[in-house]
């Protein structure tokens, strides 16, 4: 007798990355779907568009995860980048303070096009270069708050953080999921 209980729900979630050029947008994703990193600028050269699939307790969650391309420094991402988007990685670089005040531009950004649809991971990344660390866990951490978003610190380069700050926002997705479908 099959076994209700082992029966997976199944999701689509388009995922989209933000922030600022060079921050390591592309570096995470890369990192998170072929586990590589490479210490040359990516947005120019890698593909704007990946996927991966994410299990979490019985569920099976199928990642479409968009990359600016390099588009974010034109302020070219169109409504087609936003829309249908169920999760947003915002992600800064913790050694760079301009980054991280720009996090509040996206949020607005974010808000305007896509309203209260889509979650919000912040991320901080490159926690590898502690020593030139600029904006603090507890600044970030009370500035994600205010907004109802999560905050997690990653390093593309040395593998930390990056699997479980997927994990969570696919979490948040499927908790948001739920709660508009029943
Ligand atoms: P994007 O423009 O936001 O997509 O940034 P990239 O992924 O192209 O990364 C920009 C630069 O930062 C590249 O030279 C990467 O090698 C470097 N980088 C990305 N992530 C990290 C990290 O976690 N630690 C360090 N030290 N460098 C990183």
């Amino acid at each position: 007798m099959p076994d209700a209980t082992a029966e997976q729900k199944q999701f689509k979630f388009k995922v989209v990355l933000l922030g600022e050029g060079c921050v390591g947008k592309s570096s995470l994703v890369l990192r998170f779907v072929e586990n590589k990193f490479s210490s040359r600028h990516l947005s120019t050269i890698q593909a704007s568009f990946q996927s991966k699939t994410v299990h979490i307790d019985d569920c099976k969650a199928e990642l479409h995860i968009w990359d600016t391309a390099g588009q974010e420094k034109y302020h070219a991402l169109g409504p087609i980048y936003y829309r249908g988007s169920n999760g947003v990685l915002l992600v800064f670089d913790i050694t760079d303070r301009r980054s991280f005040e720009k996090v509040k531009n996206w949020v607005l950004e974010i808000k305007t096009c896509l309203g209260k649809t889509a979650e919000i991971l912040i991320v901080g990344n490159k926690i590898d270069l502690e020593d030139e660390r600029q904006v603090s866990r507890q600044d970030a951490e009370v500035y994600a708050e205010t907004e109802g978003a999560l905050y997690m610190e990653t390093s593309a380069q040395e593998n930390m953080g990056i699997s479980d700050a997927f994990e969570a926002l696919t979490s948040k997705m499927i908790d948001h999921a739920r709660t508009n479908t029943t």
